[in-house]
């Protein structure tokens, strides 16, 4: 890997581009879903700038060059990422469904595969969601826990030439699709008769086999469509197993890697966004005082630790997203840190740039509390830290013969 830390006139250009966007649409966008009580129609209201986005190009963004798409490096996607959960995490959330539900394809699919799930999204017009259905309303982190324990409890029964699929799934954005029969593409986590397995199902199959049990009202990423939803008998051809059967644990960890890096990012947004409320609050206000609070040793020393750390985890999400896009030996590592590290930090910054503002950002109205309820998402979405992630950092540490310094390159 070759070292520079200034973005290349591309990503300058890139950066202009989705910071243009984001303005032009999705801070409109994060206003009327803050004013819309209902959880289902705020998901709805992301539909136009959706559409808007897909005819700019951007949701090939989240496909890589390989497969037709324009996702060719991690500090491209760092850049995109920021730029607009600045303005609407759960619009990029939304929207980048493609980047954990098309991974195992990707990495096992065979070509027809490939070109059948991935068509969709490389279109430049329509709305086309991918939701990767992993998470179960009993819980998630044990999905590959052998017997007694439940582990994944949604099965794929073979019957003849189609696979015959039950089972509740949570959380997972866009599982009823736009209109409540699925999304365009769901990788749905299941058991097979050879153990935890992936089958993909298209809209067709899944179309009146969704029963939308809950939506979610999340107190931060509030455009998120998650909901909680039971299949019933999904018929989905035998052909769509991705590789083999058994296969599915590895592939839905390999399926979150890029994810988890990208976590890094989602919470720097959320502490640009309030350092920025608390910069301008501190030099522009006296609070009574003769001057302006900034001036206050202990106000600007809160100021700097946070600017620190914000920028810590900027750095380390862009190295961890570029080992992801690079396939680099150590990107589970380098997703692992930047998950963890980054989401806890999210949390913690922004919790003290409030102590900064002081009471007043004690207020929903004042922009500042609209970022912690985001940055609370962090440490608990795509693999809860303390249930899976840390878990995982467990398991490389007692790989046979893990090497502290291989991540670096440092070795
Ligand atoms: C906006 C949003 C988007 C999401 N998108 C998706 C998605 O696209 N796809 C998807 O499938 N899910 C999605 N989720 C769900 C998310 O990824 C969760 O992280 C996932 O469901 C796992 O939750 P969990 O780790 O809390 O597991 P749970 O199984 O619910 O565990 C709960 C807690 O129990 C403890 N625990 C359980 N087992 C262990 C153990 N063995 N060791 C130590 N502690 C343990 C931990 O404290 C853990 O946090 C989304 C959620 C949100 C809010």
């Amino acid at each position: 890997m070759s070292v520079s830390f200034s973005l290349s006139p591309e990503q300058e250009q890139l950066k202009h581009g989705a910071r243009r966007f984001a303005e032009a649409n999705l801070r409109g966008l994060a206003d009327a879903v803050r004013a819309e009580p209902d959880p289902l129609r705020r998901a709805g209201l992301a539909r136009p700038v959706f559409e808007k986005a897909v005819e700019a190009g951007f949701l090939k963004g989240f496909i890589p060059v390989p497969f037709g798409g324009a996702a060719s490096s991690g500090v491209d996607a760092a850049i995109l990422i920021e730029e607009w959960a600045a303005h609407s995490p759960d619009f990029v959330i939304s929207m980048a469904g493609p980047l954990i539900a098309l991974a195992p394809v990707y990495e096992v699919g065979t070509p027809e595969q490939i070109a059948r799930f991935v068509a969709p999204f490389l279109a430049d017009h329509g709305a086309p969601v991918a939701a990767m259905a992993y998470s179960e309303p009993g819980g998630s982190a044990n999905f590959d826990a052998p017997a007694p324990a439940e582990g994944t409890r949604t099965t794929a029964v073979p019957d003849g030439d189609h696979w015959v699929i039950n089972g509740r799934k949570a959380w997972a954005s866009h599982l009823p699709g736009w209109d409540g029969d699925g999304p365009d593409v769901m990788t749905i986590v299941c058991r097979t008769p050879g153990g935890v397995s992936l089958v993909v199902a298209e809209r067709e199959h899944l179309a009146g086999h969704i029963e939308v049990e809950h939506v979610y009202d999340l107190p931060g990423l509030a455009g998120c469509l998650t909901a909680r939803v039971t299949l019933r008998d999904v018929r989905v051809p035998r052909a769509n197993l991705l590789g083999a059967e058994g296969q599915g644990v590895a592939l839905t960890r390999n399926a979150f890697v890029g994810s988890g890096a990208s976590i890094g990012t989602f919470a720097v947004a959320a502490m640009r966004q309030a350092f920025d409320v608390a910069y301008r609050f501190a030099v522009a206000e006296k609070r009574g005082g003769a001057v302006p609070i900034i001036d206050h040793q202990a106000v600007s020393d809160v100021l700097a630790d946070a600017k620190s750390r914000i920028e810590a985890v900027r750095l380390l999400s862009w190295r961890a997203l570029d080992a992801a896009l690079s396939q680099h030996p150590s990107a589970l590592e380098w997703a692992l840190h930047a998950k963890v590290f980054g989401s806890a930090t999210g949390v913690a910054v922004i919790t003290d740039l409030m102590n900064v503002v002081g009471v007043t950002a004690y207020d929903r109205n004042f922009p500042l509390l609209r970022h912690l309820d985001e940055a609370l998402a962090y440490p608990v979405i795509e693999g809860s830290n303390v249930g899976v992630r840390r878990r995982q950092m467990q398991e490389l540490f007692r790989g046979e013969g893990y090497d502290p310094l291989s991540a670096s390159g440092m070795s």
